[in-house]
């Protein structure tokens, strides 16, 4: 009987936040604890490994599945008492056939710059060489030519936002499956591409970069191909775009495919980042819109929970107050004790709160404001869509407070990145009708709030996470790279 054991330990780490990433901050969840699979969005990955296994037959063992909000360095007991408890239930689970391993790929912990090449190390040494080690990354992330040797398969999701963890991951399945049948052999080849960017594959040219990716996995022996965006906000030496190519028994061929991809995306480099303005120039442009009734939806990049940022900068709402900005809504706050005091003066109170600014200088001074508590919800959800899967995020005790200038704010308790107009909504604040929407986000609120936007912004407003990256304060990233040099091939 073929035996498959699965283990997640995921989060994003953010070098540059202020906060470290602590034992609390993980929601994990134990073999034992596991409830019915479907009750957990978590698990969408994992899900598809069991159902996959099952349906042939195999035995399937989970271990644990740990992930944490992106900030700071995890701490080192933290990730290295996780990592053990995975370890030593692989080895009381051997013999093994297959791991999967649905990682984030941009792991960091004190003393450990890569957390997923120490794991799958470890991974290897216990399992042996014959047994096959299948990887599930964001493309967020840092793949190292380590990880590459052993590992089997390495397989990223496509899109940004990530709305395709289930399908990239039946590809890895079937991979790691024919490989483990003998059918298949797979060797993986990265090329560098010099670069450091974001890049949002809704939109021309990405989006047909993505498309030449599927394309070229019809040709004859070609695996899977897969971008390596690169995680910015990690200052480690290893940080890069890269391409990641996986063929059947032929090096040269994954090593060509890869060269031609990077050559391709490097073509484009010019044109594949979206246009991220200062703070001034965004609200000029979004006033000057003839919107036709519908908002602006401006994302405050540089403060995204979801890229490692406290998500309580106040700079954004300060500029919308001195400037007289009215009619706008802004999420989401975190600000647990802000929260905590609303539920205290109770729906429809005005008090003066001070709000904000409490994590650093990337969040700016708190703001001493009167407001109206427009709504409060206890252990709030938000509920996403994204391809066959329903996410169901926790945020903790919410609340929405209107200022004088009517600018709305939504608080949170536990800090997560805006994903949808329907948390506006659910306070009663009617995202559709006001002018401006403001989400501290970089692109994954994009794919439910385009579609009532007049047009989306892309804002760089002072905060943890610049999104102009020649900003970056990198002390280990090798910046013989674009957008430092516009040809970096060329000056050698
Ligand atoms: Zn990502």
């Amino acid at each position: 009987m073929v035996r498959v054991f699965c283990a997640s330990l995921a989060t994003e780490t953010n070098t540059f936040s202020p906060m470290p990433t602590g034992m609390d901050d993980y929601d994990i969840i134990r073999a034992h604890e596991r409830m019915d699979e479907d009750d957990e969005s978590i698990l969408n990955r994992e899900t598809v490994f069991r159902r996959l296994s099952e349906e042939r037959g195999w035995e399937f063992v989970m271990s644990l599945s740990a992930f944490a909000q992106p900030a700071g360095k995890t701490v080192r007991y933290v990730y290295e008492s996780l990592r053990d408890e995975i370890l030593a239930d692989l080895r009381a689970a051997l013999p093994v056939d297959i791991v999967f391993l649905p990682l984030h790929g941009s792991m960091i912990a004190d003393g450990y710059d890569d957390c997923e090449t120490d794991m799958i190390h470890r991974v290897r040494e216990i399992v042996g060489p014959n047994a096959k080690i299948g990887v599930h990354l964001d493309p967020h992330c840092d793949v190292t030519e380590q990880m590459c040797e052993e590992a089997d398969a390495i397989i990223l999701m496509k899109e940004y936002p990530h709305s395709d963890g289930v399908p990239r991951a039946e590809e890895l399945f079937a991979i790691i499956a024919d490989a483990h049948q003998g059918k298949v052999q797979p060797v993986m080849r990265m090329h560098d591409c010099r670069m450091i960017g974001l890049f949002m594959t809704p939109v021309q040219p990405m989006r047909g970069f993505v498309d030449r990716m599927h394309e070229r996995e019809g040709e004859s022996g070609v695996l899977s191909c897969s971008l390596v965006h690169c995680f910015p906000w990690a200052d480690v030496a290893t940080t890069g775009t890269r391409t990641l190519v996986i063929a059947d028994r032929d090096a040269a061929l994954a090593e060509r495919v890869a060269e031609e991809l990077a050559a391709e995306l490097f073509q484009i480099r010019h044109h594949v980042a979206a246009t991220s303005r200062p703070m001034a120039e965004t609200f000029r442009r979004a006033l000057a819109i003839d919107r036709g009734g519908k908002p602006v939806v401006i994302a405050d990049q540089a403060d995204n929970p979801g890229g490692g940022a406290p998500s309580d900068s106040t700079f954004v709402t300060r500029y919308l107050i001195e400037q007289g900005i009215g009619d706008t809504c802004i999420g989401l706050f975190w600000d647990p004790i802000a929260v905590r005091i609303a539920f205290a003066a109770g729906e429809g109170a005005e008090l003066e709160m001070r709000i904000g600014g409490k994590m650093g200088p990337s969040s700016g001074d708190p703001l001493d404001l009167r407001v109206k508590v427009m709504g409060l919800q206890r252990d709030m959800e938000q509920i996403i869509d994204w391809g066959e899967n329903e996410h169901r995020i926790p945020l903790g005790d919410a609340c929405a407070l209107r200022t004088a200038q009517e600018i709305d704010l939504v608080l949170i308790s536990k800090r997560t990145q805006l994903l949808t107009p329907q948390v506006f909504r659910h306070f009663g604040l009617e995202p559709e009708k006001r002018s401006l929407l403001i989400v501290k986000s970089t692109q994954h609120f994009y794919g439910s709030f385009a579609p009532i936007a007049a047009e989306v912004l892309y804002m760089s407003a002072p905060g943890a996470i610049p999104p102009q990256f020649t900003e970056i304060p990198y002390q280990n990233v090798d910046l013989h790279k674009f957008p430092w040099l516009d040809d970096p091939f060329a000056a050698g």
